[in-house]
């Protein structure tokens, strides 16, 4: 038996398909407000979009413990072996809209949400494990040369490629995104990082520098320029049904999660700065430790309730979890949650997607804008602290992080580009990559660039070249040997592909 249908205040409803109108002809009454609530929720629809990472995907799934890392954390996530957590993932693309073709080469979101005992534990990562620059300084910049230009409102691929010139410790994760691993063919063949160094904390108070992996069980399997364009002429969704076909068909993606883990005190004596995003650890001198297994599987009932209200910080984390002297990290801490706060509202956290499940939620921070849920302190009289009342919610002292350590000279570091910046994408371009996929890299990079002035150009070589001379021959001769395209000195005038 259907339900009734009514407004939104509960009233039943006559009819959801005629006005009421003055005569058979109209004009129709403003009394109707049935109509007027019908058209002002449509013209509601619609929330601002992400500023990055706007086209996403999502699904529900569980985290298990498989190996004991409690010496490492305290973090109750991880207190037994066989332990289960809920998780909700959204995987995205970063620099296209809303309404972008699935199957673009770009850097692909890669974030989950625990909902752990102790709150929610958000790992807000990519499928690089590096990122283009290591000052949130330069952030805004950079996201700006990814998105279109003022006038053309084209991609620009001069203006990513002036950028990442200017910037050369990008070459380390345009490398990545210009390999095979830049069109992965659906969020399952991917592996998701942290990205950043993050910390784990004890019982005992004892840190540890940790970086995260989710390894995936699908293979890296990914599609060609050719293919990716032959596939966007066929479907600009190809991510949302591969997940829609593989959840049906009782399919459940995995990934196991690994650790890399670092002594404190190790930090300061290393070659390399470990908190620099555009730097991984080396596998040999850091290894990896097995976590546990994500297995992902239910579409969620309601795409836009939990895959668009999905809200991810890294501000979130749980105890025996924490941050790191990251300078990228600490302004996504705070940028993150502010861009939720602008996009979703001041009670963003309180939406179905980022209650905790698993967790209580006891604070006091009072009213605002869409207050629509409970958080009382149980007592209506303490809504202020410290107070008199016993049941008010108080402080844990047991959760405090152990004190770090810093320099105590502020400053505005340099940030220049030093030899040590070429050693892991030299690394990665020499001894990880086959020769295939090293002409790959070239051809897709070349694609990439063509549209470029011949100065941007010859800047780009000349970065290619600080990490293996090979490298620049390989893009130039690339380039060289592709068809003319029409370009002025400095308008973008294609998209790169
Ligand atoms: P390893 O040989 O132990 O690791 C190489 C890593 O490269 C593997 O994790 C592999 O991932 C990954 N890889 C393979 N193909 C690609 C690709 N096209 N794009 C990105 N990653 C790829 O050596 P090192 O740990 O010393 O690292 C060497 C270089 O490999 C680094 O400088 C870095 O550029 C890259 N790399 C390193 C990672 C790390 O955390 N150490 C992580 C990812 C890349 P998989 O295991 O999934 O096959």
């Amino acid at each position: 038996m259907s339900q009734r249908q009514t407004t939104t205040a509960g009233a039943p409803v006559p009819t959801n398909e005629t006005s009421k109108t003055a005569g058979p002809r109209g004009p129709v009454l403003l009394e109707d407000y049935q109509l007027i609530e019908k058209l002002a929720h449509q013209n509601r629809e619609r929330i601002p979009e992400r500023t990055v990472h706007a086209k996403g995907w999502g699904l529900q799934g569980t985290f298990t413990v498989t190996n004991d890392i409690t010496k490492y954390t305290r973090a109750k996530i991880f207190s037994e072996v066989g332990k289960k957590t809920e998780v909700l993932s959204r995987w995205s693309t970063v620099a296209g809209e809303a309404g972008a073709a699935d199957a673009e080469r770009d850097v692909r979101g890669f974030s989950l949400k625990f909902y752990t005992e102790e709150g929610n534990w958000d790992m807000v990562g990519n499928n690089t494990p590096v990122f283009f620059v290591r000052d949130a300084y330069k952030f805004p910049d950079f996201i700006r040369t990814q998105k279109r230009h003022p006038k053309t409102n084209l991609r620009s691929p001069e203006a990513m490629f002036d950028f990442w010139a200017g910037q050369p410790e990008s070459v380390h994760q345009v490398t990545i995104l210009m390999s095979d691993r830049g069109i992965p063919q659906n969020p399952t063949h991917m592996n998701g990082y942290g990205s950043h160094t993050f910390s784990m904390w004890n019982h005992e108070g004892t840190r540890y520098w940790v970086k995260f992996h989710f390894k995936t069980h699908q293979g890296h399997d990914y599609y060609t320029n050719e293919k990716a364009k032959e596939l966007i002429g066929q479907t600009r969704e190809s991510y949302q049904e591969d997940l829609w076909n593989m959840i049906e068909a009782g399919k459940h993606p995995k990934w196991t999660l690994k650790i890399q883990v670092m002594e404190e005190e190790q930090a300061a004596s290393l070659d390399f700065n470990p908190f620099d995003v555009t730097k991984v650890w080396p596998h040999k001198d850091f290894p990896l430790i097995e976590v546990g297994e994500l297995e992902m599987h239910t579409v969620p009932e309601n795409y836009f309730q939990l895959v668009e209200n999905a809200a991810y910080s890294p501000s979130n984390v749980v105890p025996g979890i924490g941050f790191s002297p990251d300078k990228m990290l600490q302004a996504r801490v705070w940028s993150y949650a502010d861009a939720h706060r602008y996009r979703l509202g001041t009670h963003y956290e309180a939406l179905p997607a980022n209650a905790p499940k698993a967790a209580s939620v006891a604070h006091y921070h009072k009213d605002g804008a869409m207050r629509f849920f409970q958080n009382d302190t149980g007592n209506s009289n303490a809504y202020y602290e410290p107070n008199q009342y016993e049941d008010a919610p108080r402080p844990d002292p047991s959760v405090m992080e152990p004190p770090l350590k810093i320099d105590p000279e502020a400053y505005r570091y340099p940030q220049e580009t030093e030899e040590v910046d070429f050693v892991q994408p030299r690394a990665l371009y020499k001894d990880v990559l086959t020769d295939d996929e090293r002409v790959r890299l070239h051809q897709n990079m070349a694609g990439a660039m063509a549209p470029c002035s011949d100065s941007v150009k010859e800047r780009w070589y000349a970065v290619l070249e600080r990490v293996h001379p090979d490298y620049a021959k390989g893009v130039r001769e690339a380039v060289e040997s592709a068809p003319a395209l029409p370009v002025t000195d400095d308008t973008p005038v294609k998209a790169a592909e």
